[in-house]
């Protein structure tokens, strides 16, 4: 990342690309045991969070990522009443997790408590709910933390990580998904932040063939728009430990208490259509 008087800019390497915001000064800067974490003030997009780095929230265009990551799951799930979020420092899922009134409760483990401190600083919107009595946050590795979780006591697993690299590695691994097909209960499923269709396919068949090998029985990718990151289209993989994804609960949608300003039934079912390229290579991976 570099800065000069007036731009922030990401580079992505493997995409041989870049990606900038017009700053006016930066708010936060920290480095953690795990990573270094930025937030700077924007022209148009308000406020901006990095770590390593590498573009993670910004006020402006968040809710595309966070609606995605916890709607569309949540809503395929028949009663989703014990939720993990693996990651979600910026606590934006967690908030959008705790709209559902069904969520009994909803436990975000981040490896980087500095992550969340910065979020609750300069992003206060999305830390409003993390006082809401369902709601528990804990800082340790994402990974340890289920392998140790009792058998079948989650019902959904949100893994809003970083890019596999770094920390974020491992939850990207074989071992992590058999911790999390151990921990699902019967009809559980698991959502991953998935990167993008654009440039890192490699990194979706990889997906594919770890949940297979964890036997998981079922896995779709949903894709939606994120400015902020690299090529601006992204996805996300859900996985379904012993049941077939592809129904939702339209209904549910449909008659939902709680705003939302991107997702809606005619999204969740057009987030899963797949781009043909995709469809094609998707022929070849297993689940
Ligand atoms: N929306 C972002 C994206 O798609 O890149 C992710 C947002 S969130 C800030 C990513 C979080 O993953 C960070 O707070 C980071 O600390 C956390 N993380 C990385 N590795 C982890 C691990 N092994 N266990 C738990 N959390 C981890």
């Amino acid at each position: 990342m570099s800065l000069d008087d007036e731009w922030i800019t990401e580079i992505c390497e493997d995409g041989g690309s870049a990606f900038a915001l017009k700053g006016q000064g930066k708010l936060f800067e920290q480095q953690s045991a795990f990573q270094k974490v930025e937030v700077f003030e924007t022209e148009t997009y308000g406020r901006l969070m990095l770590i390593d780095g590498c573009t993670m929230v910004s006020t402006r265009d968040n809710f595309l990522y966070h609606e995605m990551m916890s709607h569309p799951v949540l809503f395929s799930h028949r009663a989703p009443r014990r939720v993990a979020i693996i990651g979600g420092g910026d606590c934006g899922t967690l908030r959008e997790v705790l709209k559902h009134p069904e969520v009994e409760k909803a436990i975000q483990i981040d490896i980087d408590e500095v992550v969340t401190r910065a979020a609750e600083l300069h992003f206060p919107e999305l830390c409003e709910s993390n006082g809401d009595p369902r709601a528990e946050l804990m800082f340790i590795d994402g990974i340890q933390w289920m392998k140790d979780v009792s058998p079948g006591l989650l019902d959904v697993i949100i893994v809003d990580s970083t890019d596999p690299k770094g920390p974020g590695e491992v939850l990207f691994s074989p071992e992590f998904y058999s911790a999390c097909h151990r921990a699902l209960d019967e009809g559980g499923l698991i959502v991953q932040q998935s990167e993008s269709p654009l440039i890192h396919m490699a990194i979706l068949e990889r997906m594919y063939r770890s949940l297979q090998a964890a036997r998981f029985a079922d896995a779709r990718t949903l894709f939606f728009p994120q400015p902020i990151y690299p090529t601006g289209w992204w996805s996300a993989t859900i996985g379904a430990k012993n049941t077939r994804l592809g129904d939702f609960r339209e209904s549910d949608v449909a008659t939902k208490a709680f705003e939302t300003l991107y997702y809606n039934a005619q999204i969740h079912r057009a987030a899963f259509a797949e781009p043909e390229f995709f469809r094609k290579a998707r022929r070849g991976w297993p689940v």
